[in-house]
């Protein structure tokens, strides 16, 4: 799948997503929003001038967001996404509203629409999770330019091939060879590996110099 397959899920299959902020105090305060559209651009969202989100996401260089689909864990698919926003003003204010016609029943007249404007996450890097399948998917992706940052477990030459990883690992994701191989599609990143190698053969990306 490409980035923006992503992105379309998170607005067409999630769309109500938990979005991170800071106050002016730098404290975390998450808020509700609709993915009102998603593009080669990146992520589209719609706020009013006096709401707090909006003053927020004006102030906020950076975002995070969570979304998932599901009834329950087993069926649910996730995505998280970090990013830069900014405020690209009202010129898309129309096309996000006839992407969602639901926004014409709150702002039923074109007069209470000029206080509302748009904001984009336009640099970032997402992960996606399906759940629903056996063993799960974990996959990540990039978009405005945004060089990936990986993250999870791998396994280096150290590797004596003991096979204790394997045996331990729960969604039965490493499989022989020399070293053991981590099938970080499926891996649940729950560091059973990490904690019990031996031979501290099996690394976490981002906090063992990878
Ligand atoms: S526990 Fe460590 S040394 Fe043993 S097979 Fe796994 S990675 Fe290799
Ligand atoms: S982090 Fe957990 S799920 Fe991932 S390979 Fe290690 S033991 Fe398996």
């Amino acid at each position: 799948m490409e980035y923006l397959d992503y992105l379309k899920i998170l607005q067409n299959d999630i769309h109500s997503v938990v979005l991170a902020t800071n106050d002016k105090n730098g404290h975390p305060v998450t808020a509700y929003m609709d993915v009102m559209y998603a593009d080669e651009g990146g992520i589209y969202f719609l706020t009013s001038r006096g709401k707090e989100i909006y003053r927020r996401m004006n102030c906020n260089e950076y975002v995070s967001l969570s979304g998932m689909t599901g009834s329950d864990f087993f069926h649910s698919t996730m995505m998280t996404v970090q990013g830069k926003i900014r405020n690209i003003g009202n010129s898309r204010v129309k096309e996000l509203f006839d992407a969602n016609p639901y926004m014409y029943k709150i702002y039923p007249d074109e007069d209470n629409r000029g206080v509302i404007e748009v904001f984009q996450i336009y640099e970032g890097q997402g992960e996606y999770s399906d759940f629903s399948v056996q063993p799960p998917v974990r996959r990540q992706f990039t978009f405005g330019g945004r060089e990936l940052k990986r993250s999870g477990y791998y396994i280096e030459d150290g590797c004596t091939g003991c096979g204790i990883c394997e045996q331990k690992c729960p969604m039965r994701c490493i499989a022989k060879g020399t070293p053991y191989l981590i099938n970080e599609e499926n891996c649940l990143r729950c560091g059973n590996c990490y904690e019990v190698c031996p031979a501290k053969a099996v690394r976490k990306r981002g906090e063992d110099n990878e």
